[in-house]
């Protein structure tokens, strides 16, 4: 197979999948690689959750209400079930000082038209009965939504598929192609059934970018930063919202290497209950560790007691893509003209998958770009990377 395309995805997790359909509804010939298959990476193995209230003021904000928008235009707009949800979440404060927090976060998003209600803990307990009856408060943020990681992707590749995209499974690039005249440039990619050639590569593989960037001769610091999950069986208990516990947001936001606990419990359509989250600098090691579930179930049973008569049926452990700023890179490198970026979301890639694409999307189109789109460019990087380059020399 030694073939051409107009763009040309590496990975097809929820991302690659984005990106997949935002340029084939550009009316562009893709190809999406992916080594596995759909969704075989961290988005079949995290939460669904879209929030809002743990995102930075500034360019992560201005990403996540961009790509809350779409996320309901895609619910309309994609012809299977994907779990789309509006069911908010609430922010749970186990302590005065945590409520405070909580409410400099509902009125910092206030100003976005993002609606949050403050809760006595009676008010707490009359939503969420199952929960400890100590908590200081907690907040609603009404406009926080929820999908299913894995359909989603798998619906946004069935769309792409069906405008002419051609999804490749069980195929793993193994180099990318540069120019004859001039190796910065990159003009395909090389995988055991030959080579596929295009104006634009974009690498959206999740903690393995890093990687593929090498290939394209740069140093993006992408690393893998491990999360546990606990599926239990609450049957017929229920909660009605997803539950985070208002620490939640700095272990999201610090860089600890070491293990980082904070309870969010989520509900899926299914009817199970998702109990996370754990943060930790692990490398590429997707082992479960006992040790991370104890401490999870320990922290789910500290705010919903009633769950020490429920079992835990399932476990495992998925990587977020990393990156040193906290911020997702996404767009052109500027040192390997025709490579792009779509990755380094850590634990906010399912909310901004559609934004991400979008953004992709427009730079290969040369669409207008939003203001933020800047402040997420790989060059922030690679310029580092230049000027480490000029101290050894
Ligand atoms: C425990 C946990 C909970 C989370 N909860 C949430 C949440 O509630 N909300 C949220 O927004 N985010 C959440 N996240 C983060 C989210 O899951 C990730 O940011 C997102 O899944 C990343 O998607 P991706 O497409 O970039 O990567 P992936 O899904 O990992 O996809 C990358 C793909 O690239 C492929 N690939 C790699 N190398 C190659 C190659 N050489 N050739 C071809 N293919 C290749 C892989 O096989 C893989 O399928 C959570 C993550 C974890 C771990």
């Amino acid at each position: 197979m030694n073939t051409t395309a107009d763009a040309i995805i590496i990975g097809g997790g929820i991302v690659g999948a984005a990106c997949a359909y935002y340029l084939s509804e550009r009316g562009l010939a893709v190809h999406l690689i992916e080594r596995d298959f759909p969704a075989s990476g961290t988005s079949r193995a995290c939460d669904g959750l879209i929030l809002q209230w743990d995102k930075l003021p500034g360019a992560e904000l201005s990403l996540g209400l961009a790509s809350q928008k779409l996320w309901h235009q895609l619910a309309e707009e994609l012809e299977t079930e994907i779990g789309f949800e509006q069911a908010g979440t609430i922010f749970l404060a186990e302590q005065a000082d945590q409520m405070e927090v909580g409410e400099q976060k509902a009125a910092a998003l206030s100003g976005s038209g993002q609606r949050a209600e403050v809760l006595t803990p009676k008010e707490l307990r009359e939503l969420e009965p199952e929960l400890a009856p100590d908590l200081a408060g907690g907040i609603l943020f009404p406009d926080d939504l929820q999908v299913d990681p894995r359909r989603a992707t798998l619906a946004m590749l069935a769309a792409a598929r069906r405008r002419g995209a051609q999804i490749h499974r069980g195929e793993p690039v193994l180099d990318l192609q540069h120019a004859p005249g001039d190796k910065a440039i990159i003009t395909g990619v090389i995988t055991p059934g030959g080579s596929i050639a295009a104006p634009h590569i974009i690498c959206a593989a999740g903690v393995w970018s890093a990687e593929i960037a090498r290939m394209a001769g740069l140093d993006i610091p992408i690393r893998p930063r491990k999360g546990h999950i606990l599926v239990c069986d609450i049957h017929p208990k229920k909660i009605h919202h997803p539950l985070l516990e208002g620490g939640y947001a700095t272990t999201v936001q610090s860089a600890a290497e070491d293990v980082q606990v904070a309870l969010a419990a989520e509900m899926t359509t299914a009817g199970s209950l998702l109990l996370g989250s754990s943060r930790e600098f692990a490398g590429f090691d997707r082992r479960v560790l006992l040790a991370v579930i104890r401490a999870i179930a320990q922290r789910a049973a500290r705010f919903l007691p009633g769950l020490v008569y429920s079992s835990i049926i399932r476990s495992y452990a998925g990587l977020r893509p990393w990156s040193p700023d906290h911020l997702p890179v996404i767009g052109p490198a500027e040192h390997a003209p025709g490579f792009y970026l779509a990755s380094g979301h850590e634990g906010a890639g399912i909310g901004l998958a559609p934004i991400t694409g979008k953004l992709i999307a427009d730079w290969v189109t040369s669409a207008t770009l939003p203001p933020y789109a800047s402040a997420v460019l790989p060059s922030r990087f690679e310029d580092a990377m230049e000027d480490k380059t000029n101290v050894l020399i």
